[in-house]
């Protein structure tokens, strides 16, 4: 039995993640789950999957699960907050850790699991913006190891050779994110100003959480892709390429020298990508429908707009700058994001925020975690003076 921790279960990567565990009885243990205040959800997968530990982010949602948990008579230890976060990444009976918590929230958990040497199976892009190095540099002394969840990092481990952070030796000329363009692919760009909240979120093809539909309709969630992938296989940003692909079906390839492409393939359903990393390097049942090509037909794509998707050049020209240029990035656009989703700003004020954000950005490189926090907490910051002069 594979002990699981699954920090952020009560989410859309979670969610699915306990899913794939339920469609494969007797693989896996549940050890720990995690959430920040949903305690209803967190107390039905407790009665579920029984759980040794049950962590909330926030104490007064804590105290009702535990309230519940103590009610009801289950075994589970109920604790809550930051350290309780980490503890749960790095138990001993734990040995894959889910990191499926949106956003930086992610990063120490995250940090705690790569550091006790866990498989850490990584949906949570933003530690890895932020922290790239510092979480390769601890799995290797560690001797963790990491399986990417997502889709499309999945998809470039499963079509690069094992020692898939040594891109030269392999022959790899370049890496292929696609990217399916969001649900304002096609509207005039004129409209997109007045775009709301729940348009943003209604995605053609995924169902995901909030904020990163939000990314996926400015192409941020590209941006941030292509410095995880930088991070993930050892390549120069220069190296990976984004092409969209509406259909959500080729979920990205690698470029070999002798003129190969390889690709993967399916229907766009996260349960594929976690099903693979959950049972990597076997393959096991995800409950993902099989792909019909023929019922398809077609599949299509074209050139990201520069115009249409200015986030997408401010993370490529971070992803350049690197040193603590991405840490700034990612913090401007939590803060842009949260303001548009509350309906503070617009749709368009997001790539003015980390646009403005990142122009007054001038080092030093963040030299360790202390560093890299606080250039997160100053950026934050400064992002929300300019949420203020661009209010609605
Ligand atoms: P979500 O909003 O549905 O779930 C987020 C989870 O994080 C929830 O369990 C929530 O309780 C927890 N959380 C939020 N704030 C927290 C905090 N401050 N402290 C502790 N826990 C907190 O998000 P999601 O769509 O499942 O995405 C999770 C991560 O996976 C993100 O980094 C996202 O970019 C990445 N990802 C998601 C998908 C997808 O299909 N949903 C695909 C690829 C990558
Ligand atoms: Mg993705």
């Amino acid at each position: 039995m594979i002990g699981l921790a699954i920090l952020g279960a009560t989410g859309s990567v979670g969610v699915s993640t306990l899913d794939v565990v339920a469609r494969n009885p007797g693989r896996f243990a549940v050890r720990a789950l995690t959430g920040c205040r949903n305690w209803r959800v967190l107390l039905e997968q407790c009665r579920r999957f029984s759980p040794s530990v049950a962590v909330l982010a926030d104490d007064d949602a804590a105290a009702e699960l535990a309230a519940a948990v103590a009610a009801e008579g289950l075994a589970v230890e109920v604790r809550s907050g930051a350290a309780a976060l980490e503890d749960a990444a790095r138990r001993e009976d734990v040995d894959a850790v889910m990191a499926a918590i949106v956003g930086a929230a992610g990063l120490l958990p995250t940090l705690a699991a790569a550091r006790a040497g866990k498989r850490v199976l990584l949906a949570n892009k933003e530690a890895v913006v932020m922290a790239g190095r510092l979480l390769n540099e601890a799995l290797a002394a560690s001797g963790g190891t990491l399986v990417p969840i997502d889709s499309e990092h999945n998809a470039l481990f499963q079509c690069l050779p094992d020692g898939r952070n040594d891109p030269d030796g392999a022959g790899v000329v370049s890496l292929l994110l696609t990217a399916s363009g969001g649900p304002f692919l096609d509207t005039p760009l004129e409209a997109l100003a007045g775009v709301t909240p729940d348009a943003a979120c209604r995605h053609p093809n995924w169902e995901m959480g909030r904020k990163i539909s939000v990314d996926s309709a400015t192409m941020m969630n590209k941006g941030l892709e292509i410095i995880e992938a930088c991070w993930l296989f050892g390549v120069g940003p220069e190296r990976v390429r984004v092409v969209i692909h509406p259909e959500s079906i080729v979920h990205s390839l690698v470029e070999y020298r002798d003129g190969s492409v390889l690709a993967q393939l399916g229907n766009p359903d996260m349960r594929t990508p976690i099903a693979h990393a959950l049972g990597w390097p076997e393959r096991m049942l995800s409950g993902a429908t099989p792909l019909d090509l023929v019922a398809l037909g077609q599949l299509s794509f074209r050139p990201a707009e520069p115009e249409r998707f200015p986030c997408l050049g401010l993370a490529i020209a971070a992803a350049q700058a690197g040193g603590g240029a991405p840490v700034v990035l990612n913090a401007a656009n939590e803060a842009a994001v949260a303001a548009f989703l509350a309906g503070t700003i617009g749709f368009t004020s997001i790539s003015s925020v980390i646009d403005s954000v990142l122009a007054q950005y001038a080092g030093p490189d963040p030299a360790d975690l202390e560093a890299i926090l606080a250039l997160d907490a100053e950026s934050r910051l400064s992002a929300e003076e300019k949420i203020r002069d661009l209010a609605l």
